[in-house]
């Protein structure tokens, strides 16, 4: 009896600061809105990579490796307060996968002293209630996990069979809002899956999107029928997510192209591990220059640079942040950067391999 009490009170607390982080968050992301309507000097949204080592070896994914340090934590410090001198709104982690770093909770501590929205995307393995609990009190407010498959097969283990007690867990402990991330398309063995996964994490009180991937020549195949409706069906259950608003998405799935202004470089920032500026985590390379050189007139001159991977890329989160300045600045400038010599980086000159598209990347 007193330990039922004393679980529906731990249940209670959960509830009450899920709630209040919640509405937070969301006051927080309207006045980012705003901002971000009002302004066009600041970055909205930038991926950071304080750990390129990876637990995991997904073999479509280009963005881990096996051997690489953390960067170090007065290294990432300095790096998010250039970002916040930027006026950056959101910074989400990305990796490798970033629950390796030692000091992660600090460097979501130091997003949120900065007054920015802190988010991650990970591959959820060492998710365990302490860990959660101490992401709630670093103070953490998205988490994303892409999950492949329902079980773990010899391209992806990110299965619903191998996180589905992460997901659990997730849903009793944690404050933050939980996406969980399916895929469909070339390579996906059974598009069931994407369904089975979302509706799970639905379940379970998560949000749910979708992700789209190349076919083999790096070109869009538009799904078929029953694809068609999948995806359809998770757009629809993804309805507390910004997703919704992202029609780019309902064109990839027909394999259409799109007609928008990619705002990288400006608007939304990738930093590596080394501390270098690339448009995207499919374009590393360009500009390639580092981030403590890199100057307001940079931003402003690829605000107005067109992409030429504009029109098949399936990278969301930028298509979302994209949205805030479809509407105005038309893009006359045409690239100037160089790829960075030596860096293994992803070649702009080609459209991205299955293998390199990232859609299911953590
Ligand atoms: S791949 Fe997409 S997000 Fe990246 S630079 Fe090209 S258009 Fe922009
Ligand atoms: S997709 Fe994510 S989990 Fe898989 S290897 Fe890449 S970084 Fe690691």
């Amino acid at each position: 009896m007193k330990q039922a009490y004393g679980k529906s009170q731990a249940s209670l607390r959960v509830w009450f600061w899920r709630a209040a982080r919640f509405f937070r968050t969301r006051a927080r992301e309207l006045r980012m809105i705003v901002k971000a309507l009002l302004f066009t000097g600041h970055p909205v949204l930038v991926h950071v990579i304080p750990m390129r080592r990876c637990n995991l070896a997904c073999t479509y994914c280009n963005e881990f490796d096996d051997v690489s340090n953390p960067v170090p934590l007065e290294e990432m410090k300095k790096r998010l307060d250039h970002l916040a001198a930027m006026g950056t709104s959101i910074i989400t982690i990305s990796g490798g996968e970033p629950l390796l770093h030692p000091q992660l909770d600090e460097i979501i501590g130091h997003i949120r002293h900065h007054g920015m929205i802190a988010g991650m995307i990970t591959n959820g393995f060492l998710l365990t209630r302490e860990r959660i609990e101490r992401l709630n009190a670093a103070g953490l407010e998205h988490l994303q996990i892409s999950i492949d498959n329902t079980v773990p097969d010899e391209v992806s283990k990110k299965s619903l069979k191998t996180l589905d007690q992460k997901l659990v867990l997730l849903g009793n402990f944690a404050y933050f809002q939980v996406n969980i991330n399916s895929v469909l398309g070339s390579g996906v063995k059974d598009p069931e899956d994407a369904l089975r996964i979302a509706h799970r994490a639905v379940d379970l009180g998560l949000t749910s999107t979708v992700g789209i991937i190349h076919d083999h020549n790096g070109q869009f195949k538009p799904l078929g029928g029953r694809e068609i409706e999948i995806f359809e069906e998770i757009m629809n259950l993804g309805k507390r997510s910004f997703s919704r608003f992202n029609g780019f998405q309902h064109r990839v799935a027909r394999g259409q192209e799109h007609d928008w202004r990619c705002r990288a470089g400006s608007r939304y920032l990738y930093i590596c591990e080394d501390g270098l500026v690339h448009w995207c985590s499919q374009q590393r390379g360009y500009p390639g220059t580092p981030l403590a050189e890199y100057t307001r007139e940079m931003r402003e001159r690829e605000y107005r640079t067109e992409k030429g991977c504009a029109p098949g890329c399936t990278v969301s989160c930028v298509q979302q942040v994209g949205i805030l300045d479809n509407w105005r600045a038309p893009q006359t400038l045409q690239p100037v950067a160089a790829p960075v010599a030596g860096a293994g980086l992803v070649n702009i000159a080609r459209e991205p391999t299955p293998q390199e598209s990232g859609a299911g990347k953590t």
